[in-house]
């Protein structure tokens, strides 16, 4: 996978993909993460990429001209199969979009700053608007970082255990189970005898009836899922 992440503010989002699972990601050769500073793109001398908005009112506006050059540039190089608008409005991230997006070749994600960006960048040269939650952000970049990491860890032969992805949370609309280390006590607090049993048919089934129980409790709407 090639993502591109667009952004008036690079440093924000450069230490999600310096360290940990994204770095060895990318290290692996399985994705490369780009990160573009919109302002390369602007056209006048103070490097300007937003300006007062039409009608007035508090806030600025992120200008379309700069974003459109950049995305040119980009579609130049490759074909992309979306260029994602990071807006709270947008379709709400959940793991199914995740392990959709992770199928993906090349994606830009476009992260927005201050009022937000012009309309008509969202009516002519996006394909999509993700949000990771109802609550507003200062800006896309930590909206892009967290759709990053979800849609990274899916593509295979990022998690080391590649079967670990698939007993997370939400994959199955269940909860995932809880789990343990050592010590198997710590201070008279005991691990359930079934996980240090030995016998893995009976820790499956203990797991399973954890996850549906936890997930009667804590969020009866994924049982209710079509
Ligand atoms: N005025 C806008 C909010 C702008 S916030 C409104 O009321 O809808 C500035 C930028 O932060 C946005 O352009 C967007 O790129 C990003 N952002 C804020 N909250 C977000 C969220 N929940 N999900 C994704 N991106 C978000």
């Amino acid at each position: 996978m090639h993502l591109d992440i667009v952004t008036c503010l690079p440093k924000l989002i450069e230490s999600p993909f310096s360290d940990s699972i994204l770095k060895r990601a990318q290290k692996k050769g399985l994705v490369t993460v780009n990160i573009i500073d919109l302002r390369s793109y602007s056209t006048d001398k103070h490097k300007s990429i937003d300006d007062y908005a039409f009608g007035g009112g508090a806030g600025m506006v992120m200008m379309i001209e700069p974003i459109d050059r950049c995305l040119e540039d980009l579609k130049s190089q490759r074909k992309y199969d979306d260029i994602i608008y990071m807006s709270p409005d947008g379709q709400k991230l959940t793991q199914s979009l995740a392990n959709e997006l992770s199928l993906k070749q090349n994606l830009i994600l476009l992260c927005g700053h201050y009022k937000g960006v012009d309309e008509r960048v969202r009516e002519h040269l996006i394909t999509r608007e993700i949000s990771i939650g109802d609550y507003v952000l200062s800006g896309g970049e930590l909206a892009a970082a967290v759709v990053a990491d979800t849609v990274i860890r899916l593509i295979p032969g990022v998690l080391s255990d590649e079967t670990s992805a698939l007993s997370d949370s939400f994959q199955d609309d269940l909860i995932a189970p809880p789990v343990y280390t050592r010590p198997a006590t710590y201070k008279g607090w005991e691990v359930p005898a079934v996980l240090i049993s030995g016998h893995q048919a009976k820790i499956e089934a203990w797991r399973h009836d954890q996850s549906v129980e936890r997930t009667q409790k804590r969020r009866p709407d994924l049982l209710s899922n079509p």
